[in-house]
């Protein structure tokens, strides 16, 4: 490479976006700051294009699209929450440019058609992926263990959960657990959004839905099982009963590396990991009565027709009104189920997944009243 790599940063602001900065400063050599939007904070940094506001405003995303048009950039990191990121997300891939993807719900809403956006491209080499590089912890673990294997040989896809804050209290009622406590996640640091996510396990039914796209394992095939130490990032099974798992401390800043870098490595991206960290791993089954969020997203992907689109906007719709005090914990999955059982059904299009999402979020606003706090 004669000159480093321009990287796009959508998203700066927010946690995995300030922690792809921290990559890029400490590899200047290798990677160049290109672009990079920002929300209502700011990063007081300097980039070909800075483009403020949020993703779904016109000016904003006209600025965005020039971005990662721009034939300069190299990598688009997709770092913007939640359903916004899937237009910016999919003109980077009709672009050309490889994407490193952070926001799930882009391949929970719309995997088939963001997958088809490759069609033509680099032609379903599974350490490729077409050209979507995860930052999703999980799904970098498994796409590195991944590396060097052939799709046929692929028996099954472990993902690997913390199971938030409430997992390990099995008396604890759900009804009455506070915003503060749903926040107080165990092992990682993150946005409030995914952090809710975490505890009430939506986050692992979205990553399997995200897994089942990006690796294109059948669901069947997708197991989740509990694993406090947040160590083991998820793992893969092969046809001779063989298991890879790749391991490594709960810091985000290694699946950014590994994604800006692939296929090279970045020298000391987290500090090494002790044998003794090591010791004292637990792996438990998922308990599906307490937390049927993984039931319902595998449900919702299998029906497809933008179920995964509702089931997506429904909770993010729903996670909102539990952060303003509005339900109850436990009414954020009862919302979701809700919205799925009442939703007719749609279509693959990018407007039928479109109107899905607008559909989910009139929904769970209409109905969220009876699901008001105790
Ligand atoms: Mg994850």
């Amino acid at each position: 490479m004669t000159r480093p790599i321009n990287v796009a940063v959508l998203g700066a602001t927010g946690s995995i976006g300030r922690q792809t900065l921290d990559v890029i400063d400490r590899n200047p050599g290798r990677f160049r700051l290109f672009g990079l939007t920002e929300g209502v904070r700011s990063t007081n940094r300097e980039a070909d294009y800075l483009v403020q506001g949020q993703a779904g405003e016109p000016e904003f995303d006209a600025r965005v699209e020039s971005m990662v048009t721009d034939p300069r950039c190299d990598v688009v990191v997709v770092a913007i929450p939640g359903a916004r990121a899937l237009g910016p997300t999919l003109s980077a891939l009709h672009a050309g440019k490889d994407v490193a993807l952070a926001t799930k719900e882009v391949l929970v809403m719309a995997g088939a058609l963001v997958m088809k956006a490759f069609a033509g491209r680099a032609q379903g080499a599974l350490p490729e992926i077409k050209g979507i590089r995860p930052i999703d912890s999980e799904h970098s673990a498994i796409w590195q263990c991944l590396w060097g294997e052939r799709r046929e040989n692929v028996r099954r896809l472990i993902l690997t959960a913390s199971g938030g804050p409430f997992w390990a209290h099995p008396d604890l009622d759900l009804d009455q657990v506070s915003v503060e406590q749903a926040l107080n996640h165990p092992r990682w640091s993150m946005g409030p959004k995914v952090t809710v996510d975490s505890a009430t396990l939506m986050n692992k039914g979205l990553e399997l839905i995200e897994a089942h796209h990006l690796f294109g394992i059948p669901l069947d095939a997708i197991a989740v099982c509990i694993h406090p130490q947040s160590v083991v990032h998820s793992l893969v099974e092969l046809v001779d009963g063989s298991l890879k798992a790749q391991l490594g401390r709960p810091d985000m800043r290694l699946p950014i590396a590994v994604a800006l870098a692939y296929p090279d490595r970045l020298s000391d991206a987290v500090p090494s990991t002790s044998m003794k960290e090591l010791s004292g791993l637990e792996f438990h089954d998922l308990d599906e009565g307490r937390f049927p969020s993984v039931r319902l997203a595998r449900q919702a992907a299998v029906k497809g027709n933008g179920h995964p689109a509702v089931l997506n906007a429904a909770n993010e719709e729903a996670v909102k009104a539990f952060l303003a005090r509005e339900i109850p914990f436990s009414g954020i999955v009862r919302s979701v189920e809700g919205a799925l059982g009442a939703f007719k059904g749609g279509g693959e299009s990018l407007e039928a997944i479109l109107d899905a999402d607008r559909w989910a979020r009139a929904y769970i606003r209409e109905n969220s009243g009876s699901l008001r706090a105790l």
